[in-house]
């Protein structure tokens, strides 16, 4: 069975999003057909990389972005963090995907049950920080929990996708880059939550190519400057 795009990288954000739903598709059926993981197409990427796709994922174990997503060596440039926090680094890798390798789309990649948002709402609901750096990820957090109280939104995974919804508001905000190439039409950002069980992601938020988002938009988020 041929794969659409397989040979011939998706160029656009739209195509690169139908290419990553399409496989996480194969996998969640049982079909993945493993693409671009043969010695062939590791000696032909080895000059050079044109991934189609940045993933800014949770590092959970269980959220393997080219296995989800059914793709191999040179799709995804993947970054991955406890609970998908942004950092300076984070900012750094995916501005070098979206301005130096032209990557059409960046996909903030969340789950249910995730725990570094249940980390830290244990946390902040007993007041307390946790020892060492991982009060850096409890406190990327807790703008999330903030929002989440707001909205009147108290299960677990209710308040992952407004963390998704919030991170993708994060990148917008503070990546001048980013915030560029998406009004320029040369990228797009789309949140996705995976369920761990099915497999399968849904999409959360959507940011298209061309979309007028504005630096530091809608209230201020106290993450914006942390
Ligand atoms: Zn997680």
């Amino acid at each position: 069975m041929a794969v659409p795009g397989a040979q011939q990288p998706p160029a656009s954000p739209a195509q690169a999003l139908v290419e990553l739903q399409s496989g996480n598709r194969r996998f969640v059926t049982g079909n993945p057909l493993h693409p671009n993981q043969d010695a062939g197409h590791r000696t032909a990427v080895a000059d050079g990389q044109h991934p189609f796709a940045v993933v800014l994922g949770c590092s959970d174990s269980r959220l393997a972005a080219e296995i989800i997503f059914d793709r191999g060596l040179g799709d995804l440039f993947v970054v991955r963090t406890a609970g998908h926090i942004v950092g300076t680094e984070v900012l750094g890798s995916i501005e070098y995907a979206v301005s130096v390798l032209e990557t059409p789309l960046v996909v903030v990649l969340g789950h249910d049950s995730c725990g570094a948002v249940q980390a830290a709402r244990e946390a902040d609901g007993a007041g307390t920080t946790p020892p060492g750096y991982l009060g850096a990820v409890v406190g990327a957090v807790v703008p999330s929990l903030r929002q989440a109280a707001r909205q009147g939104v108290d299960d677990i995974d209710g308040i992952v996708d407004i963390h998704i919804d919030h991170t993708v508001e994060v990148l917008l905000e503070r990546s001048v880059t980013l915030n560029r190439a998406v009004r320029e039409g040369r990228c797009a950002v789309v949140g996705m939550s995976y369920r761990l069980a099915a497999g399968e992601v849904r999409v959360v938020r959507s940011v298209s190519a061309t979309e007028d988002v504005a630096l530091a938009a809608g209230p201020a988020a106290p993450t914006a400057h942390h």
